[in-house]
Order: C-alpha cells, then structure tokens, then sequence
C-alpha cells in the first residue's frame, strides 16, 4: 500500500477567446470568468520545518500560477497571447499543464478549466486509476 495525497489549487480569471471554426456563436469574439484548478499528487510529507505534514505548499503552486496569469491569462485575448489558434477548453487546458510542467512544478497531476458554471474539462496525463482519484476530490472542490 502507498499513501496517497492530491491537492487543488483553484485559481480564476478574466479573457477573451474566439474559436473561429465553430459552427455557433462561439465563433464570434466573447468573454468568461475562467476558473481552473491545478492538481498535484504527492506520496510523501515534509517532515520538518515551515512546510511539515505538507506535500506541497499552496502558496507554491500559487507562484508557478503567477506569472501565466499576469503574462498570458487574466484580462488578455487567449488566442493572441497563449498562439493557440483555436483556444477550447481542452486546449487551454493542455496548454497551462505544459507550461506549469516546463516551469518545474512538481506531482503536476491534472489541470482542470471550467469555461462557464456548467462546463469542465480536465487534462492528465495519468492512468485511469489515478484519474478516477482525481474525479472524485473534485466534489470537494466544487462544494
Ligand atoms: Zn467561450
């Protein structure tokens, strides 16, 4: 048996976005109040000093967070700023998890983007197993 961790770092912002191949108003140039949660897995705690009985620190996740939101994401035009040209849920979603995973961020297990109340979507690379883990801790974080 082996411990388990996975935490949620919730995080939101405003865009744009124009998917200029959809066969609907999401054709036209419209805006959303994005939220996303970054997922990181963990099978062990610190187990000394600021950051005991810790995976890892929100505040961590926060700082590799940062910058993609000041840079790229909160009140910018996502097709322009992330050169996605088509940026869906899906594709944003793969684009932050490759950025965060360049940037180092360690246990990166899943990214999450809600595009309205009513739409999710994840990106991991995980096996399903580890997927469903991830399913489930997401009652909690809707609550
Ligand atoms: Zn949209």
């Amino acid at each position: 048996m082996i411990n388990k961790w996975i935490l949620g770092k919730e995080f939101r912002f405003e865009a744009a976005h124009q998917l200029p191949h959809h066969d609907g108003k999401c054709a036209r140039l419209h805006g959303h109040s994005w939220r996303g949660v970054v997922y990181v897995s963990g099978t062990a705690l610190t187990q000394s000093g600021p950051k005991s009985g810790m995976v890892m620190d929100y505040a961590d996740i926060k700082t590799f967070l940062k910058p993609l939101l000041n840079d790229y994401l909160d009140h910018h035009f996502l097709n322009k700023t992330t050169g996605l040209e088509n940026p869906t849920s899906e594709e944003l979603a793969q684009w932050i998890f490759e950025r965060l995973e360049q940037s180092g961020l360690s246990g990166l297990l899943a990214v999450r983007i809600d595009e309205t109340c009513t739409s999710t979507c994840m990106y991991t690379r995980t096996p399903e197993a580890d997927f469903q883990l991830i399913t489930a801790s997401n009652a909690i974080v809707m609550g």
